[in-house]
């Protein structure tokens, strides 16, 4: 197989595109085929090599590679839309010459009232024919664009779609539709069949706001003689309120703002694949399954809802299933982001931390909040901790701690038995001795067990911390 993902680089990689990427991708790899990316760059105003930018970083970030494509060439290049203006303008002439395409030079004012006029009707415009038989250009009128000639309005036109099953279309309902503007540009089904043709294309899997568009479509590969590919048109990912998931409307839109709040791309694949793919039950698919899974028959005809929560629970999973060192790698530019600096720390620190505190994060951002402790030069205490857990009757417990912890080997093992023993000798529980050390030393009531924390601060720093508290504790 062959098969594409042609965004239009007018914004950023929406989670809908990425979804389609990811599918066509799992797809070529699945069956050992070929993915290809292709830029539908003929919005050339809206198209911005910024945009062209953030999606590649988006591919790249979610490691959806590309056989053919930018960066990379191929023997179907070129892979820009605009780089192959001779190729749409060659076709169009024969399709002129064939009889199966005119020239229209009709106006948009002149076919501006017959628009207003189907939209009040409530019905589709449709193109009256004015050009279709044309000879010669009219008296005074050289602007053109090449309208695809409609052989028929008789009969019914269908297809068979891996999504959505057999759909089909009234011919009654299609019109001569334009193919090309004056300035070369094509539109978009236009440009598509001819590239989705030259380029080979086995399969086109796209979103379902496309099904319309493949009715002309296939009017095109019949006037051509080209053999259609086949389709898959994905349905549509809403937002909770059931609202499509829009760009403007949900920061979740945008792939690589999940970067930014500490998702891990892993985690993010597997969401998304889930959004109208399913195996079975299973809820973690990591990539080399999903591999081995997918195929587009599997896919559902309804939308699936964005789920912010369920997201995060997938990230905590992945983030409790792959190596330490990869989590760390992943890590450090949050890590410098909430404590500058803080990735020079010793390896091993940086990773007990990671241990330490992945059970407790559902994000990279999360766990880089909450290190901040591990890493300061000194901790400002939480005043309700304080005032809660730094009580006169504390004061004896953290001091004889203090004194204590000063003599013993720093690690967490021998730490523990230290608190353990500090209570014992007191008769109270081991809470009561852990609890004073702790805020002394995070800041505040919750972290890790006690050992392992002070472990990881390390001996001066830790000691310092709760001198400085026990400095400020009534007596
Ligand atoms: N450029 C179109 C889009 O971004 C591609 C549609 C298609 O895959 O045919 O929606």
């Amino acid at each position: 197989p062959r098969v594409r993902f042609a965004p239009s680089p007018t914004g950023f990689l929406h989670i809908g595109g990425a979804r389609t990427a990811l599918f066509n991708w799992l797809y070529a790899r699945r069956y050992g085929g070929a993915f290809i990316l292709r830029i539908e760059d003929t919005d050339q105003k809206r198209s911005t090599e910024a945009s062209l930018q953030a999606i590649l970083d988006a591919l790249n970030w979610l490691k959806i590679d590309w056989d053919e494509g930018p960066q990379k060439g191929g023997p179907y290049g070129p892979y820009f839309q605009t780089q192959r203006l001779e190729r749409y303008a060659e076709v169009a002439e024969q399709l002129i010459a064939e009889g199966k395409a005119f020239r229209c030079y009709c106006t948009p004012e002149e076919l501006e009232p017959l628009r207003k006029q189907a939209e009040k009707e409530k019905r589709a415009f449709k193109y009256p024919g004015t050009c279709r038989e044309l000879k010669a250009p009219p008296p005074g009128k050289t602007r053109s664009v090449v309208r695809f000639k409609l052989q028929s309005t008789e009969g019914t036109i269908r297809f068979k779609d891996r999504v959505l099953g057999e759909i089909a279309k009234p011919m009654s309902d299609m019109d001569d539709w334009v193919m090309l503007r004056g300035d070369g540009i094509p539109l978009y089904s236009y440009g598509c069949v001819l590239d989705d043709h030259d380029m080979a294309i086995t399969l086109v899997a796209r979103g379902q706001e496309h099904v319309n568009s493949t009715f002309p479509q296939l009017l095109l590969y019949q006037a051509l003689g080209w053999e259609p590919p086949e389709f898959a048109h994905l349905p549509l990912i809403l937002a909770p309120n059931g609202e499509k998931l829009s760009k403007r409307k949900h920061a979740d839109a945008d792939v690589m703002n999940h970067k930014h709040a500490g998702i891990l791309p892993e985690a993010l694949l597997n969401y998304v694949v889930r959004l109208g793919w399913s195996h079975g039950n299973d809820e973690v698919i990591p990539v080399e399954k999903m591999i081995e899974w997918f195929d587009f028959d599997a896919v559902g005809a309804t939308s699936g809802k964005w789920d912010h929560e369920k997201l995060l629970w997938l990230n905590q999973q992945y983030l409790m299933s792959m190596p330490v060192e990869t989590i760390t790698d992943r890590w450090l530019p949050y890590l410098e982001e909430k404590s500058p600096g803080a990735p020079a720390r010793p390896r091993a620190q940086i990773e007990g931390v990671v241990r330490l505190l992945r059970p407790r994060s559902r994000t990279l951002v999360e766990m880089a909040e909450t290190a901040r402790y591990f890493f300061s030069d000194g901790v400002t205490i939480d005043e309700k901790a304080f005032a809660k857990v730094l009580t006169p009757e504390a004061r004896p417990l953290l001091s004889a701690a203090r004194e204590q912890l000063a003599q013993a080997t720093w690690s967490t093992q021998a730490l523990d038995a230290v608190v353990k023993q500090v209570a014992e000798s007191a008769g109270v529980g081991m809470g009561k001795v852990a609890q004073p050390i702790r805020v002394a030393v995070t800041g505040g009531t919750t972290s890790p067990g006690i050992g392992e924390t002070l472990e990881l601060i390390g001996r001066d720093e830790s000691l310092r911390r709760i001198d400085a508290a026990l400095a400020k504790m009534p007596a």
